[in-house]
Protein backbone atom coordinates (compact mmCIF):
# COMPACT_ATOMS: atom_id res chain seq x y z
CA UNK A 1 0.00 0.00 0.00
CA UNK A 2 1.09 3.33 -0.49
CA UNK A 3 0.64 5.40 2.60
CA UNK A 4 2.31 9.24 3.21
CA UNK A 5 3.86 10.51 6.28
CA UNK A 6 0.36 11.80 6.86
CA UNK A 7 -1.22 8.27 7.23
CA UNK A 8 -2.99 8.80 3.87
CA UNK A 9 -3.43 6.18 1.68
CA UNK A 10 -3.05 6.38 -1.92
CA UNK A 11 -4.94 4.47 -4.20
CA UNK A 12 -6.10 6.78 -7.30
CA UNK A 13 -3.73 7.67 -9.72
CA UNK A 14 -4.36 10.48 -12.07
CA UNK A 15 -2.63 9.78 -15.62
CA UNK A 16 -1.78 12.12 -18.49
CA UNK A 17 -1.60 10.70 -21.91
CA UNK A 18 -0.45 14.19 -23.38
CA UNK A 19 0.07 17.63 -23.30
CA UNK A 20 -0.97 18.45 -26.17
CA UNK A 21 -4.79 19.62 -26.21
CA UNK A 22 -7.32 20.87 -29.19
CA UNK A 23 -8.58 23.85 -27.10
CA UNK A 24 -6.08 26.44 -25.45
CA UNK A 25 -7.86 27.82 -22.30
CA UNK A 26 -6.29 30.66 -20.89
CA UNK A 27 -6.06 29.50 -17.21
CA UNK A 28 -4.78 26.10 -18.26
CA UNK A 29 -1.75 27.08 -20.80
CA UNK A 30 0.38 29.53 -20.76
CA UNK A 31 -0.13 31.92 -23.41
CA UNK A 32 2.38 31.49 -25.95
CA UNK A 33 2.32 28.54 -28.07
CA UNK A 34 3.67 25.41 -26.00
CA UNK A 35 7.20 23.58 -26.74
CA UNK A 36 6.16 20.83 -28.94
CA UNK A 37 7.31 17.64 -26.97
CA UNK A 38 8.99 15.01 -29.52
CA UNK A 39 6.81 11.84 -29.04
CA UNK A 40 9.90 10.07 -27.98
CA UNK A 41 9.96 12.08 -24.37
CA UNK A 42 6.19 10.68 -24.17
CA UNK A 43 5.05 7.31 -22.10
CA UNK A 44 4.62 5.14 -24.98
CA UNK A 45 1.56 2.27 -24.92
CA UNK A 46 3.70 -0.36 -23.46
CA UNK A 47 5.19 2.16 -20.65
CA UNK A 48 2.30 2.92 -19.79
CA UNK A 49 0.85 0.00 -19.08
CA UNK A 50 4.15 -1.44 -16.81
CA UNK A 51 4.01 1.83 -15.02
CA UNK A 52 -0.04 1.62 -14.27
CA UNK A 53 0.18 -2.08 -13.58
CA UNK A 54 3.07 -1.17 -11.14
CA UNK A 55 0.19 1.13 -9.42
CA UNK A 56 -2.03 -1.75 -9.22
CA UNK A 57 0.31 -4.15 -7.53
CA UNK A 58 0.78 -1.00 -4.91
CA UNK A 59 -2.97 -1.09 -4.25
CA UNK A 60 -4.29 1.82 -6.83
CA UNK A 61 -8.09 0.47 -7.38
CA UNK A 62 -8.98 4.21 -9.46
CA UNK A 63 -7.25 5.50 -12.80
CA UNK A 64 -8.52 8.63 -14.36
CA UNK A 65 -7.11 9.45 -17.96
CA UNK A 66 -6.35 13.04 -18.66
CA UNK A 67 -4.01 15.40 -20.16
CA UNK A 68 -3.96 18.27 -22.11
CA UNK A 69 -6.61 15.99 -24.38
CA UNK A 70 -6.30 12.48 -23.44
CA UNK A 71 -8.38 12.29 -26.71
CA UNK A 72 -6.32 13.72 -28.67
CA UNK A 73 -3.70 11.19 -29.00
CA UNK A 74 -3.48 8.73 -31.63
CA UNK A 75 -3.28 5.79 -29.64
CA UNK A 76 -5.79 6.91 -27.24
CA UNK A 77 -8.18 4.00 -27.76
CA UNK A 78 -5.28 1.15 -27.58
CA UNK A 79 -4.11 2.70 -24.17
CA UNK A 80 -8.01 2.36 -23.12
CA UNK A 81 -8.73 -1.29 -23.79
CA UNK A 82 -4.64 -2.15 -22.32
CA UNK A 83 -5.85 -0.50 -18.92
CA UNK A 84 -9.49 -1.68 -18.85
CA UNK A 85 -7.88 -5.28 -19.00
CA UNK A 86 -6.58 -4.43 -14.78
CA UNK A 87 -8.56 -4.14 -11.76
CA UNK A 88 -9.45 -0.75 -11.38
CA UNK A 89 -12.23 2.14 -12.04
CA UNK A 90 -11.55 3.68 -14.97
CA UNK A 91 -12.45 7.40 -16.02
CA UNK A 92 -11.49 9.90 -18.34
CA UNK A 93 -11.53 13.86 -17.71
CA UNK A 94 -12.50 15.29 -21.42
CA UNK A 95 -13.48 18.78 -23.38
CA UNK A 96 -15.33 16.33 -25.44
CA UNK A 97 -14.34 17.87 -28.59
CA UNK A 98 -14.04 14.07 -29.76
CA UNK A 99 -16.01 12.04 -27.23
CA UNK A 100 -18.46 11.01 -30.27
CA UNK A 101 -15.53 9.17 -31.64
CA UNK A 102 -15.12 7.10 -28.34
CA UNK A 103 -18.42 6.23 -27.11
CA UNK A 104 -18.47 3.02 -28.43
CA UNK A 105 -14.78 2.17 -26.70
CA UNK A 106 -16.19 3.63 -23.70
CA UNK A 107 -18.65 1.24 -23.10
CA UNK A 108 -17.53 -1.67 -25.05
CA UNK A 109 -14.41 -1.78 -21.97
CA UNK A 110 -16.94 -0.32 -19.23
CA UNK A 111 -15.74 3.46 -18.65
CA UNK A 112 -19.31 4.66 -16.87
CA UNK A 113 -17.98 7.83 -15.95
CA UNK A 114 -16.80 11.28 -17.54
CA UNK A 115 -15.66 14.06 -16.43
CA UNK A 116 -16.13 16.23 -19.31
CA UNK A 117 -15.17 20.57 -19.16
CA UNK A 118 -17.20 23.21 -20.28
CA UNK A 119 -16.86 26.91 -18.57
CA UNK A 120 -19.63 28.20 -20.70
CA UNK A 121 -23.07 28.02 -22.11
CA UNK A 122 -22.65 30.86 -24.50
CA UNK A 123 -20.94 30.13 -27.99
CA UNK A 124 -18.85 33.42 -28.41
CA UNK A 125 -17.61 33.29 -24.41
CA UNK A 126 -16.40 29.81 -25.08
CA UNK A 127 -14.54 30.55 -28.05
CA UNK A 128 -13.28 33.60 -25.96
CA UNK A 129 -11.79 31.13 -23.33
CA UNK A 130 -10.57 28.32 -25.11
CA UNK A 131 -9.95 30.01 -28.52
CA UNK A 132 -11.55 27.60 -30.45
CA UNK A 133 -15.18 27.67 -31.70
CA UNK A 134 -16.49 24.40 -30.84
CA UNK A 135 -19.01 24.76 -28.15
CA UNK A 136 -22.39 23.34 -30.13
CA UNK A 137 -20.14 20.50 -30.55
CA UNK A 138 -18.83 20.36 -27.05
CA UNK A 139 -22.75 20.80 -25.63
CA UNK A 140 -24.36 17.58 -27.69
CA UNK A 141 -21.81 15.27 -26.86
CA UNK A 142 -22.18 16.40 -23.44
CA UNK A 143 -26.27 15.36 -23.87
CA UNK A 144 -25.76 12.59 -26.16
CA UNK A 145 -23.18 11.38 -23.04
CA UNK A 146 -26.43 11.79 -20.82
CA UNK A 147 -28.78 9.98 -23.07
CA UNK A 148 -26.33 7.06 -23.27
CA UNK A 149 -26.23 6.81 -19.75
CA UNK A 150 -23.16 8.19 -18.26
CA UNK A 151 -22.75 9.36 -15.27
CA UNK A 152 -21.49 12.99 -16.10
CA UNK A 153 -19.68 15.21 -14.20
CA UNK A 154 -19.25 19.08 -15.84
CA UNK A 155 -15.84 20.64 -14.88
CA UNK A 156 -16.89 24.27 -15.02
CA UNK A 157 -13.48 26.67 -14.00
CA UNK A 158 -15.88 29.18 -12.39
CA UNK A 159 -13.80 32.79 -12.63
CA UNK A 160 -15.17 36.49 -11.28
CA UNK A 161 -15.83 38.89 -14.11
CA UNK A 162 -15.30 36.05 -16.65
CA UNK A 163 -18.29 33.27 -16.26
CA UNK A 164 -19.47 33.57 -12.85
CA UNK A 165 -22.97 34.99 -14.34
CA UNK A 166 -23.24 31.89 -15.68
CA UNK A 167 -23.33 30.05 -11.71
CA UNK A 168 -27.04 29.88 -11.63
CA UNK A 169 -27.79 28.93 -15.85
CA UNK A 170 -25.17 25.71 -14.90
CA UNK A 171 -27.49 24.99 -11.86
CA UNK A 172 -30.48 25.29 -13.92
CA UNK A 173 -29.34 21.99 -15.91
CA UNK A 174 -29.59 20.35 -13.21
CA UNK A 175 -33.72 20.71 -13.35
CA UNK A 176 -34.13 18.44 -16.08
CA UNK A 177 -30.70 16.40 -16.91
CA UNK A 178 -29.10 14.45 -14.42
CA UNK A 179 -25.77 15.65 -14.44
CA UNK A 180 -23.48 17.10 -11.66
CA UNK A 181 -22.54 20.51 -12.40
CA UNK A 182 -18.71 21.40 -10.63
CA UNK A 183 -17.87 24.58 -9.63
CA UNK A 184 -13.99 24.74 -9.58
CA UNK A 185 -12.62 27.39 -8.10
CA UNK A 186 -9.60 29.20 -10.56
CA UNK A 187 -6.23 27.90 -9.15
CA UNK A 188 -2.59 29.08 -9.89
CA UNK A 189 -0.26 27.72 -12.21
CA UNK A 190 2.56 28.20 -14.05
CA UNK A 191 2.15 31.03 -16.94
CA UNK A 192 -1.96 31.26 -16.34
CA UNK A 193 -2.77 34.32 -15.71
CA UNK A 194 -4.25 33.61 -11.52
CA UNK A 195 -4.81 36.76 -10.34
CA UNK A 196 -7.11 36.52 -6.72
CA UNK A 197 -9.42 38.63 -8.25
CA UNK A 198 -10.36 36.30 -9.89
CA UNK A 199 -11.27 33.85 -7.76
CA UNK A 200 -14.93 33.00 -6.48
CA UNK A 201 -15.04 31.14 -3.38
CA UNK A 202 -17.10 28.08 -2.30
CA UNK A 203 -19.14 30.26 -0.16
CA UNK A 204 -19.90 33.16 -2.90
CA UNK A 205 -20.97 30.44 -5.17
CA UNK A 206 -23.40 28.57 -2.08
CA UNK A 207 -24.72 32.66 -1.55
CA UNK A 208 -25.78 32.50 -5.47
CA UNK A 209 -27.57 29.54 -5.43
CA UNK A 210 -29.06 29.79 -2.42
CA UNK A 211 -30.71 33.35 -2.86
CA UNK A 212 -32.13 31.75 -5.61
CA UNK A 213 -32.79 28.03 -5.15
CA UNK A 214 -34.06 25.59 -2.14
CA UNK A 215 -31.38 23.39 -1.67
CA UNK A 216 -29.96 20.37 0.70
CA UNK A 217 -26.01 19.68 0.98
CA UNK A 218 -25.41 16.04 0.55
CA UNK A 219 -23.05 13.31 2.12
CA UNK A 220 -19.23 13.98 1.59
CA UNK A 221 -17.65 10.21 0.63
CA UNK A 222 -14.55 9.47 1.40
CA UNK A 223 -11.74 11.47 -0.66
CA UNK A 224 -14.42 13.46 -1.98
CA UNK A 225 -12.90 16.77 -3.53
CA UNK A 226 -16.02 18.71 -3.73
CA UNK A 227 -18.66 19.86 -1.51
CA UNK A 228 -21.97 18.90 -2.79
CA UNK A 229 -25.56 20.02 -3.09
CA UNK A 230 -28.94 19.53 -4.36
CA UNK A 231 -31.56 21.49 -5.32
CA UNK A 232 -34.88 20.24 -4.34
CA UNK A 233 -36.65 18.71 -6.73
CA UNK A 234 -33.48 18.65 -9.41
CA UNK A 235 -32.21 15.43 -11.16
CA UNK A 236 -28.55 16.52 -10.88
CA UNK A 237 -26.83 18.09 -8.40
CA UNK A 238 -24.10 20.49 -8.35
CA UNK A 239 -20.93 20.84 -6.42
CA UNK A 240 -18.16 23.23 -5.50
CA UNK A 241 -14.22 22.06 -5.75
CA UNK A 242 -12.88 24.67 -2.92
CA UNK A 243 -9.12 24.18 -3.77
CA UNK A 244 -8.13 27.56 -2.81
CA UNK A 245 -10.77 28.65 0.01
CA UNK A 246 -11.30 25.15 1.86
CA UNK A 247 -8.87 23.00 0.76
CA UNK A 248 -9.66 18.96 0.95
CA UNK A 249 -6.04 17.41 1.86
CA UNK A 250 -7.06 16.08 4.99
CA UNK A 251 -7.70 12.77 3.24
CA UNK A 252 -6.21 12.87 -0.44
CA UNK A 253 -5.74 10.20 -2.19
CA UNK A 254 -4.57 10.78 -5.42
CA UNK A 255 -1.16 11.16 -7.31
CA UNK A 256 -0.48 12.00 -10.75
CA UNK A 257 1.58 10.75 -13.49
CA UNK A 258 2.59 13.16 -16.29
CA UNK A 259 2.62 12.66 -20.31
CA UNK A 260 6.75 12.23 -19.95
CA UNK A 261 6.33 9.74 -16.78
CA UNK A 262 7.16 12.01 -13.65
CA UNK A 263 5.74 11.33 -10.82
CA UNK A 264 3.89 14.21 -9.04
CA UNK A 265 1.97 13.77 -5.06
CA UNK A 266 -0.05 16.88 -5.84
CA UNK A 267 -1.23 19.00 -8.30
CA UNK A 268 0.75 21.88 -6.57
CA UNK A 269 4.15 19.55 -5.68
CA UNK A 270 7.36 20.74 -6.87
CA UNK A 271 9.45 17.35 -6.44
CA UNK A 272 8.93 14.99 -8.82
CA UNK A 273 9.99 11.64 -9.64
CA UNK A 274 11.25 10.55 -13.23
CA UNK A 275 9.82 6.73 -13.63
CA UNK A 276 9.97 6.74 -17.47
CA UNK A 277 13.51 7.20 -16.81
CA UNK A 278 14.24 4.53 -14.29
CA UNK A 279 11.85 2.35 -16.77
CA UNK A 280 13.77 2.90 -19.44
CA UNK A 281 17.20 2.50 -17.61
CA UNK A 282 15.57 -1.39 -16.65
CA UNK A 283 15.61 -0.09 -12.76
CA UNK A 284 13.06 -0.92 -10.38
CA UNK A 285 10.16 2.16 -10.16
CA UNK A 286 8.74 1.03 -7.21
CA UNK A 287 11.56 2.41 -5.22
CA UNK A 288 10.97 5.71 -6.46
CA UNK A 289 6.84 5.61 -5.84
CA UNK A 290 7.73 4.86 -2.58
CA UNK A 291 9.94 7.72 -1.82
CA UNK A 292 7.92 9.98 -4.08
CA UNK A 293 4.77 9.51 -1.70
CA UNK A 294 6.81 9.84 1.04
CA UNK A 295 7.83 12.80 0.45
CA UNK A 296 4.36 14.21 -0.47
CA UNK A 297 3.29 17.92 1.50
CA UNK A 298 0.17 18.01 4.40
CA UNK A 299 -1.37 20.47 2.12
CA UNK A 300 -1.28 22.18 -1.27
CA UNK A 301 2.36 20.86 -2.04
CA UNK A 302 3.55 23.03 1.10
CA UNK A 303 3.50 25.99 -1.95
CA UNK A 304 -0.20 27.84 -1.06
CA UNK A 305 -0.09 29.21 2.35
CA UNK A 306 -3.72 29.25 4.34
CA UNK A 307 -4.20 33.04 3.20
CA UNK A 308 -4.35 31.92 -0.50
CA UNK A 309 -4.09 35.57 -1.84
CA UNK A 310 -1.15 35.75 -1.20
CA UNK A 311 0.15 33.14 -4.02
CA UNK A 312 1.73 33.91 -7.43
CA UNK A 313 1.35 31.93 -9.85
CA UNK A 314 4.42 33.87 -11.14
CA UNK A 315 6.58 32.49 -8.52
CA UNK A 316 5.47 28.54 -7.48
CA UNK A 317 7.72 26.19 -8.42
CA UNK A 318 5.24 24.01 -10.57
CA UNK A 319 4.19 23.16 -14.34
CA UNK A 320 1.52 24.79 -16.09
CA UNK A 321 -1.72 22.49 -16.07
CA UNK A 322 -2.01 21.66 -19.29
CA UNK A 323 1.99 20.00 -18.33
CA UNK A 324 0.79 18.31 -15.15
CA UNK A 325 -2.55 16.53 -15.96
CA UNK A 326 -5.63 18.03 -14.34
N1 LIG B 1 -8.46 18.44 -21.53
C1 LIG B 1 -9.23 17.80 -20.53
C2 LIG B 1 -10.31 18.72 -20.02
O1 LIG B 1 -10.23 19.93 -20.23
O2 LIG B 1 -11.24 18.21 -19.40
C3 LIG B 1 -8.42 17.23 -19.38
C4 LIG B 1 -7.29 18.04 -18.85
S1 LIG B 1 -7.74 19.55 -18.00
C5 LIG B 1 -6.16 20.13 -17.52
C6 LIG B 1 -8.44 18.91 -16.51
C7 LIG B 1 -9.30 19.85 -15.72
O3 LIG B 1 -8.48 20.88 -15.15
C8 LIG B 1 -10.36 20.57 -16.55
O4 LIG B 1 -11.62 20.36 -15.99
C9 LIG B 1 -9.95 22.00 -16.46
O5 LIG B 1 -11.06 22.84 -16.51
C10 LIG B 1 -9.22 22.06 -15.13
N2 LIG B 1 -8.32 23.20 -15.00
C11 LIG B 1 -7.34 23.57 -15.83
N3 LIG B 1 -6.71 24.68 -15.39
C12 LIG B 1 -7.32 25.02 -14.22
C13 LIG B 1 -7.13 26.08 -13.30
N4 LIG B 1 -6.20 27.00 -13.47
N5 LIG B 1 -7.93 26.12 -12.21
C14 LIG B 1 -8.89 25.20 -12.03
N6 LIG B 1 -9.10 24.15 -12.86
C15 LIG B 1 -8.34 24.08 -13.96
FE1 LIG C 1 -7.02 21.69 -23.09
FE2 LIG C 1 -8.35 20.80 -20.97
FE3 LIG C 1 -6.39 22.59 -20.69
FE4 LIG C 1 -8.62 23.37 -21.86
S1 LIG C 1 -8.42 22.64 -19.73
S2 LIG C 1 -6.51 23.76 -22.61
S3 LIG C 1 -9.25 21.54 -22.88
S4 LIG C 1 -6.16 20.53 -21.36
Amino acid sequence: MLIDNHHRVHNYLRVSLTNNCNLRCFYCMPNEELPYTPPASLMQVDEIEVIAKTFVDLGVTKIRLTGGEPLVRKDAAEIIERLSKYPVELTITTNAVRLHDFFDLFIKTGIRSLNISLDTLQSQRFKDITKRDNFQLVYDNLLRAVELGFSVKVNVVTMKGVNDDEILQFVELTKNLRLHIRFIEFMPFSGNQWKNENVIGWQEILKIVGDAYDMVPLVRNAHDTAKKYKVIGHEGTFAVISTMTSPFCGDCNRMRLTADGKMKNCLFSKGENDLLAALRRGDDIQPLILQNIKSKAAERGGQITKDFKTADAFTMENRSMINIGG
